[in-house]
């Protein structure tokens, strides 16, 4: 049973052992049944291997030796221990493939593409004010719209508070996203925030801009660090290149090898094997 100290993008160490077939047959009825949502069964995989905090970090909830609380914890350091927690469980647990389509009108291919975890991802720490910001329990400032915004850093319970105000605010997509990131508007009861965001049905607002709105998600994404996901990809046929982002759901599995079995499967029909592996990122 390998097991290793994970440095997470909070500075936070945690110590992990490998993924289990227990807990992958959990993520597996997970992917099947829908009943509960992969989010929290990651939360659950997550916190079966992690043996014990090494050391806290910036959370002054976790202590030594203790099991992590994702969902008080950066959504970044969740995103981490999952990439790394996916590297040492499975045999070339490094190489990830992620099922795409090409996004071209004309094309529309569907290949898989192979991700070194270790080598190919840009890797963010936490910058310096934020750790100290999440250490003194700050929320982050930003104005805009002539309001001064609080905003927690993207949380482990974020995806639920969102997924919570989506169910009351059908249609506001947008809004639901920023606003469970807002702890606070500058005037503004908790209740007018929505409204302010996306201007609601009443006539008291008029609603963020889209600038306004780009400004504050760019004020978000600058407190986070952690794993840039956004990624770049070749299509094969058409040869085009796209951008993708990680892919959240499978991570935590062995890999399907479909780009593997394609190629072995064109190879076949072609009778010869091709010196150009095409789902390979060339760089
Ligand atoms: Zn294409």
């Amino acid at each position: 049973m390998r097991q290793e100290v994970f440095e997470l993008p909070s500075t936070a160490k945690i110590e992990f052992r490998q993924i289990k077939l227990a807990e992958e047959n959990l993520l597996a009825a997970a992917m099947k049944e829908r009943r509960v949502t992969i989010d929290s069964v990651i939360s659950e995989i997550l916190s079966a291997c992690a043996v014990g905090v090494v050391d806290a970090g910036p959370y002054d909830f976790l202590s030594v030796g203790n099991k992590p609380r994702w969902e008080s914890m950066a959504r970044a350091d969740r995103f981490q221990a999952m990439v790394d927690l996916r590297c040492i469980s499975y045999k070339d647990g490094h190489v990830f493939e992620a099922d795409l389509r090409c996004p071209a009108m004309t094309c529309g291919h569907r290949f898989g593409w192979e991700i070194d975890l270790k080598t190919d991802l840009l890797r963010v720490p936490m910058p310096e004010e934020s750790v100290a910001a999440v250490r003194d329990g700050r929320p982050f400032e930003v104005t805009i719209d002539n309001r001064v915004v609080k905003f927690t850093m993207a949380l482990g319970k974020t995806e639920q508070t969102y997924n919570a105000l989506l169910e009351q605010h059908e249609d506001r997509d947008m809004a639901c996203a920023l606003r469970s990131r807002i702890v606070e508007v500058e005037g503004l009861r908790p209740h007018e925030i929505m409204d302010w965001l996306d201007g609601g049905k009443g006539d008291k607002f008029e609603g963020l801009t889209s600038e306004d709105a780009e400004e504050l998600r760019e004020a978000f994404d600058l407190v986070e660090g952690g794993i840039d996901t956004a990624l770049e990809a070749k299509c094969p046929r058409c040869k085009e290149y796209f951008d993708f982002d990680l892919p959240f759901s499978g991570m935590l599995l062995p890999g399907s090898g479909i780009a593997k079995r394609r190629r072995q499967a064109r190879r076949r029909q072609e009778g010869k094997s091709s010196p150009l592996e095409d789902s390979t990122p060339t760089t």
